[in-house]
């Protein structure tokens, strides 16, 4: 089974001379395997097509793929019309539990949504007339979908929704939080919710006012507030700290309980202990996703990382995602870089004080701690943008900084903007080291100002790279991108800092991330918005200790060595605290 898919936004005919239909051999042999449509834009004949590739090669815009499709994949459940995206299998949403998706972005997720809430009657890829839900049902009979699809065919399902993107809202939405909040209050929980994800201070904030983490929790609340069938939440974490992420999935299984909920989650420590299945999406983003049957969420996330599915005998990655055991020391002796010394930098109402240290030329530093306790203080006094108390540092180093919050003002394309910045964009290192691993071949021609935010982060990314610098200070990288998106990150930080001889400060909140990113880390703990202390770097074994103390989160490590969180008060729960070893038990 081979399927063709034609990007239509990349599809310029006018502009290439149509070059796959000039070289497409069956063409050549007299065929209309590939042919313009009434849009101009190109059509491919699947049953012709013999996937020789020569088209894919040939189209100078990349606005074709051919796959050819594992065989047990038939009847897709859905398909965005003729050489459109390809959807195989759906998730099932299950009474009182939290089930996870798992997958790359551009799979099909919220194309499942759609389908599973009754906005959109799948088509099992029939275009030529009106597929009936009786189809529908053969398709799915003897699964359990077919009782869920009987139950919503015809009818309009609720559903809750938390899209991925939040920066929609006060776009969509002006006024205050509270008058958000009271809008979607159908089940009268607003009160629990304010307090739990602490929203109380800011409920006369205008929402144009708030920032991206505020948002993300008002964002949350009214999602949870509703009374729906089922509730869908599109990645909760980004911009939130550890206690935040976790007071959100604590609200979320309170929800569970009593309606079906469904998730996608790319922090996987959180989506561990919020789901309670998963299923996994996998394929090749923008051409086709397979939605695999559940998976109780240990074996569902194993077999993520291994990249192997063993009940589907699918391989879809070609190297595993493995943690080391034992917090990691790294053998190589690193020459100093930069001392930082002992210093304060006081606000109005908050005070940032800095134990001092030094960083290293060649390693990652990771920065933890929670939100507003001074972590983008300590940036800028080490950039020069704030002085500390007192004057400012005598040593000087240059500084690129990639912040938190990343805008697009510009509708110059990623790669004039990057050839702004370096000159090295047609070098082969620039090529192998950040075009390829951030992905960013696909979407160079792409204005800056239409990117997703996903794809606006991996430029900012790459932006904050192409400068030179001593020291690269990257604030929360992993919002908005997906789990193959986080593992390419850690290599392409890695290999800068090795390579450059450079220092790369991560401040990240997902625990994964920073234990494979760091070699050291720096703790931030206090009272934040009040005071905050930066304290190290210290070792990995004795930074994760002293930061999840504070949180009161113990890890325990499965068979594979993954890092799970432990049930509070459970026996290795109160051992490891006992022990004093929170992390790498
Ligand atoms: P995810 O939620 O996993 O990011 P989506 O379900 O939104 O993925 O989309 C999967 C793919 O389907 C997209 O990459 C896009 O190529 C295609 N797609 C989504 N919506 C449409 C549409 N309305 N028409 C045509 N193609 C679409
Ligand atoms: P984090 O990066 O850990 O989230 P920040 O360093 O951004 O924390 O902020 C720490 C505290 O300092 C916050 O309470 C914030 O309101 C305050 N703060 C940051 N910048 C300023 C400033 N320029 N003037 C006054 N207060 C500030
Ligand atoms: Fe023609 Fe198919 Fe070869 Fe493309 S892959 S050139 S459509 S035969």
């Amino acid at each position: 089974m081979r399927i063709a898919v034609v990007h239509k936004d990349n599809c310029h005919s006018k502009k290439c001379g149509t070059e796959c239909i000039l070289y497409c051999p069956r063409v050549r042999s007299g065929d209309e395997t590939i042919a313009l449509g009434e849009d101009e834009k190109a059509v491919i004949s699947e049953e012709l097509c013999v996937g020789c590739g020569i088209c894919v090669k040939k189209c100078p815009f990349g606005a074709i793929d051919i796959v050819n499709l594992p065989e047990e994949l038939e009847q897709p459940t859905h398909r965005y019309g003729v050489n459109g995206f390809a959807l195989y299998g759906l998730p099932i949403p299950v009474e009182g539990k939290v089930t996870g998706i798992l997958g790359p972005n551009g799979i099909g997720k919220s194309t499942s949504i759609q389908i599973l809430s009754g906005q959109m009657r799948p088509n099992l890829g029939i275009f030529e007339s009106t597929v009936s839900w009786d189809e529908i049902f053969k398709q799915f009979a003897g699964t359990e979908l077919f009782d869920y699809l009987k139950h919503i065919s015809g009818k309009e399902i609720k559903v809750a929704l938390k899209p991925q993107y939040i920066t929609y809202i006060p776009k969509a939405f002006s006024g205050t939080v509270r008058d958000l909040l009271s809008k979607t209050d159908e089940r009268w929980a607003l009160d629990h919710l304010v307090d739990e994800l602490a929203l109380g201070s800011i409920l006369d904030r205008d929402i144009k006012n708030l920032s991206g983490g505020e948002l993300q929790r008002v964002a949350v609340a009214a999602c949870l507030a509703r009374d729906a069938d089922f509730y869908f939440l599109d990645e909760i974490t980004p911009y939130l700290d550890i206690y935040q992420r976790m007071a959100a999935a604590n609200l979320i299984r309170e929800v569970a309980e009593h309606r079906p909920v469904v998730i996608v989650e790319h922090d996987l420590a959180i989506l561990d202990m919020l789901a309670d299945t998963v299923h996994v999406a996998y394929g090749r983003p923008a051409v086709f996703g397979v939605i695999t049957g559940p998976k109780g969420v240990r074996v569902g996330i194993n077999d993520y990382l291994e990249g192997y599915l063993p009940e589907e005998n699918v391989r879809f990655r070609d190297y595993a995602v493995v943690f080391e055991k034992r917090a990691h020391t790294k053998e190589a002796v690193r020459e100093e870089l930069f001392t930082f010394p002992q210093m304060s930098k006081t606000y109005d109402r908050f005070r940032l004080s800095v134990r001092g240290g030094e960083i290293k030329k060649g390693e990652v530093l990771g920065l933890v701690g929670p939100n507003g306790i001074g972590k983008s203080t300590f940036a800028k006094l080490l950039a020069g943008v704030e002085e500390p108390d007192g004057g400012p540092l005598a040593e000087k180093v240059t500084i690129s900084y990639k912040p938190q919050y990343v805008s697009a003002d510009s509708s110059d394309t990623v790669e004039f903007m990057l050839r702004r910045i370096t000159r090295r964009f047609d070098s082969s290192y620039y090529q192998h080291e950040v075009i390829e691993p951030l992905a960013l071949g696909p979407i160079l021609q792409s204005p800056v100002d239409t990117l997703s935010g996903g794809e606006l982060q991996r430029v900012a990314i790459a932006a904050c790279l192409s400068r030179d610098a001593d020291l690269y200070i990257i604030d929360e990288p992993s919002a908005h991108l997906d789990v193959e998106q986080r593992m390419n990150l850690v290599r392409v930080l890695k290999h800068h800092a090795e390579g450059k001889e450079c220092g790369v400060l991560v401040i990240d909140h997902d625990i994964y991330l920073i234990d494979m990113i760091s070699e050291r880390i720096v703790v931030f703990d206090g009272e934040p918005g009040v005071t905050g202390e930066a304290k190290g770097p210290f070792s990995m074994r004795d930074g994760m200790n002293l930061f999840l103390s504070g949180l009161g989160v113990t890890f325990r490590r499965d068979k594979s060595g993954r890092p799970r969180i432990n049930k509070p008060e459970s026996f290795l729960d109160r051992d490891q605290r006992s022990k004093g070893e929170y992390y790498y038990a």
